[in-house]
């Protein structure tokens, strides 16, 4: 049975001053008995420790360390606090050209740090226009999810990317396509397939949260803009409970 998750990624937002809505946030992930994350800027995960609440990071380099200015490693996040890590997030994919291998690389190091990589996954308005959008993401999956991924170390996140930051939420049922999908395929490549955690992301908000989440195989969301405030974000885990 899938672990559910409620995972909120700040993106390049938050100062310190910004760590005092994880409290109320926590508050709601423990009454609530879902698992919540918060992905904050690296600069913030040492401080963001906060009980009953998950730290993650939004990305990692496959290498613990060396002469590799401005990157983070897994094996830093994990010393930070981090428990989580988002790897291949559709703005890394275009801002940094991350590819499908890189992804996957990048699972492994989460992994080898102790980590739990979020590998996400997502086609482009072309692509789904095109009607390619199944094959788009099936690909991504298999190259971007390492062979060995188990449900225990790794989450998968479907977040179309036209829908990312837009306020255009895809529509239920193209949300259970893809996760439907999603599932038949971890299910004929891993032993636990039926156990992986997939999240839905893109423009998820209290007012569509619940719908989302009544869609079979979405086991949580991967959540930007309304999980900045505690007022937003905590309503979502509730929807999810
Ligand atoms: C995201 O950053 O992964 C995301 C889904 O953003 P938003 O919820 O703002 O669309």
């Amino acid at each position: 049975m899938p672990s559910k998750l409620a995972a909120g990624n700040w993106k390049m937002h938050g100062l310190k001053s910004d760590l005092s809505e994880l409290p109320a946030i926590a508050d709601t992930a423990t009454a609530t008995s879902i698992p919540a994350l918060i992905c904050p800027p690296a600069t913030l995960i040492a401080a963001a420790a906060t009980p009953g609440l998950h730290i993650g990071g939004q990305n990692c380099h496959i290498a613990n360390q060396g002469a590799h200015t401005g990157d983070v490693s897994a094996q830093m996040l994990c010393d930070a606090g981090a428990s989580h890590v988002i790897v291949g997030h559709s703005e890394r994919r275009s801002d940094h050209n991350e590819t499908d291998k890189d992804i996957e690389a990048q699972a492994k190091a989460a992994w080898s740090a102790g980590l739990i990589a979020i590998v996400c996954i997502g086609e482009t308005l072309a692509q789904r226009e095109a009607g390619n959008c199944l094959d788009v993401l099936a690909k991504q999956l298999r190259n971007s999810v390492p062979d060995d991924a188990t449900a225990a170390n790794t989450v998968v996140a479907y977040e179309p990317v036209w829908a990312i930051g837009t306020g255009r939420v895809a529509e239920i049922e193209q949300i259970t396509e893809v996760h439907d999908a999603l599932r038949v395929d971890l299910c004929v490549r891993f032993n636990d397939g039926k156990d992986f955690t997939l999240l839905y992301g893109g423009s998820v908000k209290a007012a569509n949260a619940s719908e989302i989440f009544s869609c079979a195989n979405v086991n949580g969301a991967l959540v930007g803009g309304a999980s900045l405030k505690a007022a937003d974000f905590c309503p979502i885990i509730e929807a999810l409970a």
